[in-house]
């Protein structure tokens, strides 16, 4: 695909022994060409592999063998330098509106071609809000993680009927899937709420719980395919 290459100078080594297993999307929460500056500048120490503005035209900034600087202090299934596990993908949106069309189709386009490329599995395509839910919001209820799901790449779990509502259980399941155990039930359950259920207000319910469950299942299964 194509790409414009803007080289940010904000990069350093992946951990010895660590490789490609994850993606992590983020919105930028400024626009295309604040957001290029800042995370080319070196003050800021911040970068990314990619970035997508809304019309669909897709920038790379840091080379996919190098550690780019996005994700923060993070975690995921145990892990917590998730920036040496991952390639890092922005995308230009204030996180109070849609994404365009374009923006999502160079999206997808994208990971399918990492995915193929890493031989990576579409589950561990996440949300900055997944790896840091006390910090981030990122991506955020905007994103349609249907559309990835769709497209097989990405995760998002539905079920038909409810099951008993128990806010241990889910912080268990949470856990199960690979959110940090030490975070609270309020950040699991918004980080949650807006990747599965964006447009429902009301309290936690069993829906919430069938839904977490189906996710840890997804992830906690016995093979080969949680790291790859
Ligand atoms: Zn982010």
């Amino acid at each position: 695909m194509k790409l414009i290459k803007k080289p940010s100078p904000n990069f350093g080594l992946r951990s010895e022994g660590t490789d490609i297993e994850f993606i992590i999307l983020h919105y930028t929460a400024m626009s295309t060409e604040k957001s290029l500056e800042r995370l080319c500048d070196p003050v800021h120490e911040v970068s990314c592999h990619y970035l997508i503005d809304p019309s669909g035209i897709c920038y790379q900034l840091v080379d996919d063998r190098k550690r780019a600087w996005h994700a923060g202090k993070s975690y995921w299934r145990g892990y917590v330098d998730l920036n040496s596990r991952s390639l890092g993908i922005e995308l230009v949106n204030s996180g109070n509106e849609n994404y365009p069309e374009a923006q999502m189709i160079s999206l997808i386009r994208l990971l399918k071609y990492l995915i193929d490329s890493f031989k990576l599995n579409p589950k561990n395509v996440l949300g900055h809000s997944d790896i840091a839910p006390s910090r981030k919001l990122d991506p955020g209820k905007w994103f349609n993680w249907k559309k990835l799901a769709v497209n097989g790449v990405g995760l998002f779990p539905e079920v038909n009927a409810p099951i008993e509502c128990d806010k241990q259980i889910f912080l268990a399941q949470a856990v199960r899937a690979g959110f940090n155990p030490n975070t609270s039930f309020e950040h699991i359950f918004k980080t949650f709420r807006n990747r599965c259920r964006p447009n429902v207000t009301g309290e936690f319910d069993g829906y919430d719980c069938a839904l977490m469950q189906q996710f840890a299942d997804a992830f906690d299964i016995d093979d080969s395919s949680n790291s790859k």
